[in-house]
């Protein structure tokens, strides 16, 4: 437990949020500004005038571990807000970065072959990383801007950390199940309707052969609204903390790269585990799959209840690498 008592709390980091103290999650007081200026370098200082004579439990505050003698700073820069919003992103480029660094040591495994990637797609990789950091860039922008709202009325994200894993175990699934359903219904029903497949979900179908990197290439439109809306409906029906938001975020991040990563490595623990994987998700990209495996991004179960799953046998190709071949007839448009 930390107490303070009526003393001087030095706060390091970002102006906007360390004139404010948080007990757990609850956000307080605003606190007053004594003296000192960041901008020279110097610590600025607050005082919270009426606390003369009691102490306060800060618990297990998340913003700031509060010291008064300068230990334990935290700052918005490393908060669990600014995390959750960053994390995703690093992770991804990190994770596609790895499989792009094996070059041509995964050409064995691989789903199509190398000169079908360059032919069949849509796109050029350069048009793709900068789509992709555009869409990242946005997204940060809108998770921080969600944040500073909910801010004000100190709810939403502001969910308290579980102390039992059961109950964090409980959330993530929660969470991965509202992420599942949101994501079935309107990439299903809204993003390949004829109109908005033309003009927003084609530009993710670009890419006919899917990579690492171009996992969640897409029209800033539809990012905006297929993940952003998804992860913060995800966010308040499990009522994750920020903390927990970070890993599973950053997971789904990972998980969405490894479905696009267009190859079969062996032990993959997504293969294993999880039967929306690589060759589940690649044959939706695929021209003859796009109205077969609408799932994303963890189970499969929508697709079998609603009879979009399309069943698959995998062979191995001649020339190395592997062929998906579709095990039931496919609908044309
Ligand atoms: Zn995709
Ligand atoms: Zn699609």
């Amino acid at each position: 437990m930390k107490t303070i008592a009526n003393q001087a709390i030095e706060f390091g980091g970002s102006e906007q949020w360390k004139n404010r103290l948080w007990k757990g999650d609850e956000h307080i007081k605003f606190l007053e500004r004594s003296d000192g200026n960041p901008l020279d370098g110097g610590k600025v200082v607050f005082r919270w005038p009426k606390l003369s004579n009691q102490n306060l439990d800060l618990g297990s505050s998340r913003r700031f571990l509060v010291n008064p003698n300068g230990e334990n700073q935290a700052d918005f820069w490393l908060s669990d807000e600014m995390l959750v919003a960053l994390m995703p992103v690093v992770v991804y480029w990190v994770y596609a970065g790895m499989y792009t660094a094996l070059g041509s040591w995964g050409d064995n495994y691989r789903l199509h072959s190398k000169k079908d990637e360059d032919e069949m797609n849509l796109v050029s990789k350069v048009t793709v990383v900068k789509g992709v950091l555009l869409q990242q860039f946005l997204q940060v922008l809108a998770v921080l801007l969600l944040f500073l709202v909910t801010e004000g009325n100190g709810d939403g994200f502001s969910a308290e950390q579980p102390s039992s894993w059961i109950d964090i175990a409980r959330q993530v699934i929660i969470a991965m199940l509202v992420m599942d359903t949101y994501h079935y219904f309107f990439h299903r029903f809204v993003l390949h309707n004829k109109f908005l497949y033309r003009y927003i979900h084609s530009h993710h179908h670009r890419l006919v052969v899917p990579y690492p990197f171009g996992a969640i290439y897409s029209h800033p439109l539809e990012a905006f609204l297929a993940d952003t809306i998804s992860g913060s409906l995800s966010l308040v029906f499990s009522g994750m903390s920020a903390r927990t938001s970070i890993f599973f975020f950053s997971f789904a991040a990972i998980k969405n790269v490894d479905d696009h990563c267009g190859l079969l490595l062996p032990g993959n623990p997504f293969h294993i585990f999880f039967r929306n994987n690589t060759v589940y998700h690649d044959l939706h990209h695929q021209l003859h799959g796009t109205k077969y495996n609408f799932s994303q991004p963890f189970f499969v179960m929508w697709d079998k209840i609603l009879g979009t799953h399309m069943p698959y046998s995998l062979e191995k190709r001649a020339e190395g690498g592997f062929e998906v071949r579709l095990t039931k007839d496919y609908k044309e448009d």
